[in-house]
């Protein structure tokens, strides 16, 4: 491998306060209980953030209620004139923006520089487009806003997350409460900044911070409308159970465990390339991961050849270093997750392979794994791991291959790697996935509808789909 000099980001960019309070009504104003949050890749602890408590979440819920009746009232051009300034303001401050996301969750500098915040903006410039259109966006002639959004957000794209719930909501004339996850706090926290910078109406955006419980009073509280979710399939069920009978709207976006199908006639190179990208990419927390590759058997063995060359080039370490490729795992639990999967990986029978890496000492690391000989009973090849870990298995024939990259309970998203366009087109048609890429994979558009089949979740985020969640 090459040596590379440390190319280190700059950390002084970003001024991150000892503490910060709950964003309610316009102000921030602490918290009675706190948590701290820390570095992933040093276990640093980066600031100290209030817990919301079921009173924090009454305010904020007033405040975005009283907010609602003015911010509903105005016209479409208005609302679009404070999201176009948000997306200004965040394109002007991403660098800082970028800088505090990768030292709050782990993920590589180049990936939240290059990829989450050029997207955080986008969505916000592409909701600001539709605000004053909403009568052209094929909801009926006057679509109307549903209320007060209650939206739950996890760790892996923290700012992504939160755009994709905030920006349609604004656009479409709701208010919002947003819890964000306990392990990445900040990057919302500098988002209410961006608020005010903004001038954005007081109650229009409430951020409230806090655990799992937080997130419950919120989604279960008697004044909100709408409820948007973004995490675990076994929480997706129990906000599910408890929003059913309450006339809630509710959308929920959940795991996967994607098929990345790699047919005989496919381009390896570029196929190796799209695969290390679609498990690799932030260190594989992402719900769409190509977390299961399906190689057509008489090319496996050259193509892992070239992919387990390609993971010897992958740089594991320092977020902050531009030349890092896989950076550290969320959190200790997130950790300790992984590690008990792979080691039932191995238990069951699969086996197990990393290139030769060092992990630095301090902070929570995973080195990039594949497990060959995966049979589609493993658990490897049937829960999400939410890690950089892949499984292998192989087919022979187009069916075969359609019916292991659907056997599974999720829906979310797939991959299709072939020269031939008509076979791209055949399978795409027969995979359950909300999202099927053809010759690439993880690629995101806010004009593109994002969104899952069966234990994936229901309702779609992103385009003109993104809007109908928070329209009546
Ligand atoms: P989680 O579902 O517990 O957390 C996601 C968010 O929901 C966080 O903000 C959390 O505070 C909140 N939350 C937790 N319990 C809640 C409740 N009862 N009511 C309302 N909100 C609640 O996810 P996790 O524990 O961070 O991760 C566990 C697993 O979930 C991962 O290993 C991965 O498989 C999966 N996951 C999927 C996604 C995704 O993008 N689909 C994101 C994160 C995690
Ligand atoms: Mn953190």
């Amino acid at each position: 491998m090459l040596e590379y000099a440390p190319a280190p980001e700059s950390r002084s960019v970003v001024q991150i306060a000892p503490s910060y309070g709950l964003f309610i009504d316009g102000d921030f104003t602490p918290g009675k209980d706190v948590f701290k949050t820390i570095n992933p890749a040093s276990e640093e602890v980066l600031s100290e953030v209030a817990l919301g408590s079921p009173e924090d979440v009454d305010r904020a819920v007033a405040a975005a209620r009283r907010a609602f009746e003015t911010w509903s009232a105005r016209p479409g051009s208005e609302r679009a004139k404070y999201l176009f300034r948000i997306a200004r303001i965040i394109q002007e401050r991403s660098r800082e923006l970028a800088v505090l996301e990768s030292l709050d969750n782990g993920k590589p500098i180049k990936e939240s520089r290059d990829v989450d915040l050029p997207l955080v903006a986008a969505h916000f410039f592409y909701y600001a487009g539709w605000a004053d259109k909403l009568p052209y966006a094929g909801f009926g002639p006057s679509p109307r806003p549903l209320g007060v959004a209650g939206q739950v957000i996890p760790w892996n794209f923290p700012l992504l997350m939160l755009a994709w719930k905030i920006a349609p909501a604004l656009a479409a004339g709701n208010t919002v409460v947003l819890k964000p996850a306990e392990t990445t706090p900040l990057s919302a926290l500098f988002f209410a900044d961006i608020c005010r910078q903004a001038e954005l109406p007081p109650g229009v955006v409430n951020i409230v911070t806090g655990a799992g419980d937080t997130g419950r009073y919120l989604v279960e509280h008697p004044d909100v409308d709408k409820v948007a979710f973004t995490g675990s399939t076994e929480v997706g069920r129990q906000i599910a159970r408890s929003v059913a009978g309450t006339g809630k709207r509710l959308t929920l976006e959940l795991g996967g465990k994607a098929a990345n199908i790699v047919f005989d006639d496919a381009p390896i190179d570029q196929a190796v390339e799209g695969i290390v990208n679609g498990i690799f990419f932030n260190q594989g927390h992402v719900c769409c991961a190509g977390s299961r590759l399906l190689v057509q058997e008489s090319i496996a063995e050259q193509l892992l050849a070239s992919l387990k060359r390609r993971m010897s080039t992958l740089r594991v370490g320092d977020p902050l270093d531009k030349n890092t490729d896989v950076g550290a795992i969320n959190s200790a639990a997130q950790l300790a997750r992984i590690t008990e999967l792979s080691e039932i990986g191995t238990e069951e029978g699969a086996e197990r392979w990393s290139p030769e890496c060092s992990l630095p000492d301090r902070g929570f690391w995973f080195a990039p794994t594949i497990f060959t000989g995966v049979t589609q009973a493993h658990r490897i090849a049937r829960e999400e791991i939410f890690g950089p870990v892949l499984s292998v298995l192989t087919f022979r024939t187009p069916d075969e291959a359609i019916e292991k990259a659907n056997n599974t309970p999720y829906g979310l998203s797939a991959g299709i790697w072939s020269e031939k366009g008509s076979r791209i087109l055949a399978v795409a048609d027969k995979l359950r996935a909300g999202v099927v890429w053809a010759n690439t994979f993880n690629k995101f558009d806010p004009t593109s509808p994002f969104g899952g089949y069966k234990e994936s979740g229901y309702g779609r985020e992103g385009g003109r789909h993104g809007l109908e969640a928070y329209l009546a």
